[in-house]
């Protein structure tokens, strides 16, 4: 739980000495309270009351990280139970699951397969995040030939899975450079494990069979020196797991318990058979509030919409979607073609150029910026007025692009009209469709070179 200025006061020196920068350690405090400074800025901290201070700040859900590099995985760190009351950070990653028995040809075609799953939407690329590779097969060879493949041939964060202690830390030594995601850890098999975490420095997948073993079990890797863990309740269909991690978030959240403050995961693949419920629990858990959902399916009809729904929850609700400022070139456009304008909202631009895309007419799409507010609420806070389109057509010299002087305004910004034949006498203002799927038709009818 985060602490107050007064009581991070009481633990300060209160020498005023401003070796850390501040003028006085109350001023120092406030500023520590809020993350904006560190407790390493203060030199005069005796270790026993850092080490007390840094426990106490530390924040209520870890962050951890499997993978490495650019592919790296990081989840924990949320701050808050539901989305709109200030965001979630770390977005659950999703992973698919592969079983050592399938067949080489089989494992060599799925991993291809994923490899290729890659989507944009809004400018920003959807794709799964890591592989979770299955010991089943019995044969410690065949998994490792699986884990080996994975590790060569993809950059995918790994989760390792397997009942057998021995096999899963054999493959963890194999990808150790990868930090994969070791699975499970539980009572059975902690004695074991504890040491051999501890020399691989990996994440650790606890599972248990009730909330008090998870506790218990998390208790002694924290007391043994193993903090990077991931919680799988064991929850075996969409009511309990909504029930388990609810109650996970806000044991950490709500209550400060430290044995319950890590991120969690949870497998879709193993609960339901038919693939549409294991979608649904999927979404279901990225929504509440799983930091890894395992899955079964590479079904791009069934990816894309989860993945959309990840980029929806993890999307930050206090700022609005953008995209840059500028004149894009549609298709190519020449000196005839026409011009359009529209706001920097997110949504707006790709349904308009999406829509404009379909018409097989080049265009330019003048993009202004008005930080990412649409039509209507922009012309209201002066954003997107005639004075402010002028300014636009000026920067961008987009008098320069056309012959012809027909400027395509959103059909809902009537009120713009007066405006712009005011700022821009030459152009003449033609109203758009209300609605942005109405454009091919629109452009199709009304516009002649
Ligand atoms: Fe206080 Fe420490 Fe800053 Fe000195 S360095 S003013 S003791 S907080």
């Amino acid at each position: 739980m985060a602490l107050k200025g007064a009581e991070l006061l009481k633990k300060l020196p209160k020498t005023n000495c401003k070796e850390c920068g501040y003028p006085t350690c109350f001023a120092f405090a406030m500023k520590l309270a809020t993350g904006g400074a560190k407790l390493e800025d203060c030199p005069y901290l005796p270790p026993e009351v850092k080490a007390e201070l840094e426990a106490a700040m530390a924040p209520p859900i870890k962050l951890v990280t499997i993978g490495t590099g650019n592919n790296a995985v990081a989840i924990g760190e949320e701050e808050v139970m539901f989305r709109h009351e200030k965001t979630f950070f770390h977005e659950a990653g999703i992973a698919i699951l592969i079983s050592d028995r399938e067949s080489a040809s089989d494992i060599e075609e799925r991993i291809k397969g994923i490899k290729g799953l890659h989507f944009e939407r809004i400018g920003q690329e959807l794709k799964i995040n890591l592989l979770a590779l299955s010991f089943e097969s019995g044969e410690q060879a065949r998994f490792e030939a699986l884990v080996e493949k994975a590790y060569e041939t993809t950059d995918f964060a790994l989760i390792l899975v397997s009942r057998d202690t021995d096999v899963l830390f054999s493959a963890a030594r194999l990808c150790a450079d990868r930090n994969p995601l070791v699975y499970p850890i539980n009572k059975e098999n902690i004695e074991l494990a504890i040491p051999k975490l501890k020399e691989l420095g990996t994440p650790a997948g606890v599972t248990g069979e009730s909330m008090e073993e998870i506790v218990s079990l998390t208790s002694s890797l924290k007391d043994a020196g193993v903090e990077e863990i991931v919680l799988d309740p064991g929850s075996n269909n969409i009511r309990d797991a909504i029930r388990d991690q609810t109650l996970i978030r806000r044991a950490a959240l709500n209550k400060g318990f430290r044995p319950l403050g890590y991120p969690t995961m949870s497998f879709p693949c193993f609960m339901y058979q038919d693939r549409f419920k294991e979608a649904l629990a999927a979404a279901v858990l990225i929504t509440k509030y799983a930091g890894i959902v395992v899955i079964s399916q590479v079904d791009k009809n069934f990816l894309f919409p989860l993945l959309v729904h990840r980029f929806n929850i993890y999307s930050d609700p206090r700022r609005p979607m953008t995209v840059e400022e500028k004149v894009y070139e549609i298709s190519n456009p020449g000196e005839y073609s026409p011009i359009l304008i529209t706001t920097n909202y997110a949504l707006d631009f790709f349904i308009v150029s999406g829509a404009i895309e379909e018409t097989n007419i080049p265009a330019y799409l003048c993009i202004k910026d008005t930080g990412g507010i649409g039509v209507m609420a922009a012309w209201t806070s002066g954003k997107f007025n005639g004075e402010a389109i002028a300014e636009f057509f000026r920067k961008y010299h987009v008098s320069d692009k056309v012959k012809h002087r027909k400027l395509i305004i959103p059909g809902v910004a009537k009120k713009l009209k007066h405006e712009l034949e005011e700022e821009l006498p030459d152009w003449q203002i033609i109203f758009g469709p209300l609605e942005a799927s109405d454009i091919p038709k629109f452009l199709s009818e009304e516009w002649k070179e």
